[in-house]
């Protein structure tokens, strides 16, 4: 950490404007505007607030902050919104590898979650995940999962964003036992948390194939009178849409879209199996798709048709998906995946560029939250959420563009700070609300008794 000093308590106000922070990196990335890169720039957080992007030098001079930061080598961003995952599922990395999706999930993972999810294994799970989410500059995540309640309280004592899809199935399971019990626990979950500054509520009907007409036809209208967003798995592979047809007679996103479901509240997972049709009835209808590229890789579930999504002007996230089938929770990483795959799929170089998958990782992940005025951006009068990427290491020189290095070159490990609301998060690389061997020394307590 040769490559970067601390100031504390800067002299240098002549204007009285307060900062709690003042923060000098070689290159800012507002995400603003698509290709701004700037030099020179430093930004001043108060509180939970951006309160001056500006010049460095005249900054230095209007600012008094308490701390003042240099981060040589550093690329300042806005922090990354991981929009799909399933936390706990942290306790099952490696538990079952290299199968496909359903008898993934029918021999191995449901019956691994039917014997061993507990409060406490969602509390020690989301714990292991957010760590690793907040280790590799996430600040905000959308999670799947059974006992939402319990991730809450571990992403408020870890102080990072949450939205919470919980869960709605046909069948029971250690959290409720029919589709009317999980709808009642996700409007109760949503009256707790409507007021919170960090944790905002979802419904998660898990598929079209785990949930029956009447409950997605409820969620719909609930949905619409919470103001709330619906987070599905659908169009996840061939299989999914071969079984449809042959019961109902239709695609899931076409059924889906006759139950009412397609609007600006529906986040649709994975969708790696979409027509040209359903891609402009996902638009038209302003729906989200997150990508989550090393799952679908993972699991052979297909390749998402990044580039046609976006020319379609879908607003498109991108997600790890959970750690059994990614094995990580590392969004750097899976930019350079969607990046890569995209091209992959589109047979061209140019599609689904660096800047692309970065808008995907910020500006888009906040428009799905509902909350693109207050994050997904560095301007002021914004939210706090920001991480520094130290690119001064051999992996990452030189740097031509600092946008290529961070999305082709860099690994998780180089985020050095994260500020969540306001709050240094991770300080030279070093967890500063979570105690990391005590996450390792629980995890590892957990195999020997699932393994
Ligand atoms: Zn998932």
């Amino acid at each position: 950490m040769e490559n970067h000093t601390i100031m504390s308590n800067s002299e240098s106000s002549s204007e009285g404007l307060e900062a709690d922070f003042l923060i000098h990196p070689e290159w800012l990335v507002p995400m603003s505007e698509k290709g701004l890169i700037l030099s020179d720039h430093s930004l001043a957080i108060l509180d939970n607030k951006i309160v001056a992007i500006g010049d460095t030098n005249s900054l230095k001079q209007s600012i008094s902050a308490r701390r003042e930061i240099m981060l040589q080598n550093h690329l300042l961003m806005p922090g990354l919104i991981n929009s799909h995952g399933h936390s706990p599922m942290a306790l099952l990395r490696g538990f079952a590898d290299d199968i496909p999706l359903r008898p993934w999930l029918e021999e191995k993972i449901w019956p691994a979650e039917g014997r061993w999810v507990s409060e406490e294994f969602v509390r020690d799970g989301a714990a292991l995940a957010i760590a690793e989410m907040l280790r590799s500059g996430t600040t905000a995540f959308t999670d799947m999962y059974f006992f939402p309640d319990e991730v809450a309280k571990v992403a408020l004592k870890a102080n990072i964003r949450a939205l919470l899809a919980a869960p709605v199935l046909d069948f029971p399971t250690v959290w409720a036992q029919d589709a009317d019990e999980y709808i009642r626990k996700t409007t109760d979950l949503n009256d707790r948390y409507k007021n919170n500054n960090l944790i905002q509520v979802a419904f998660g009907p898990h598929a079209p194939y785990t949930v029956s007409d009447e409950p997605l036809r409820h969620i719909s209208t609930l949905a619409n009178e919470l103001d709330i967003p619906i987070h599905i798995h659908v169009h996840e592979n061939s299989a999914e849409i071969e079984e449809a047809v042959a019961k109902a007679g239709m695609r899931p996103l076409q059924r889906l879209n006759e139950l009412g479901l397609l609007s600006q509240l529906l986040q649709c997972v994975h969708a790696t199996q979409l027509q040209q049709e359903e891609i402009d009835m996902l638009a038209a209808a302003g729906v989200s798709i997150v990508h989550c590229p090393a799952s679908n890789a993972k699991l052979a579930s297909g390749l998402c048709q990044t580039q046609a999504i976006l020319d379609a002007g879908i607003n498109l996230c991108l997600g790890t998906d959970g750690a059994a089938s990614n094995n990580e929770l590392n969004m750097i990483n899976e930019m350079r995946m969607a990046a890569l795959f995209g091209k992959g799929a589109a047979d061209k170089a140019g599609a689904t560029s660096a800047w692309d998958v970065l808008q995907m990782a910020t500006v888009n992940g906040a428009r799905a939250l509902g909350k693109e005025d207050m994050l997904g951006t560095l301007e002021t009068g914004k939210l706090a959420d920001c991480i520094a990427i130290d690119l001064g290491q051999i992996n990452t020189q030189p740097v031509y563009d600092p946008v290529s290095t961070l999305v082709y070159s860099a690994q998780g490990h180089q985020v050095s700070y994260v500020w969540v609301d306001g709050k240094l998060n991770l300080e030279k690389g070093e967890l500063t609300m979570l105690d990391s061997s005590e996450l390792i020394a629980n995890a590892s307590a957990w195999a020997k008794k699932i393994g």
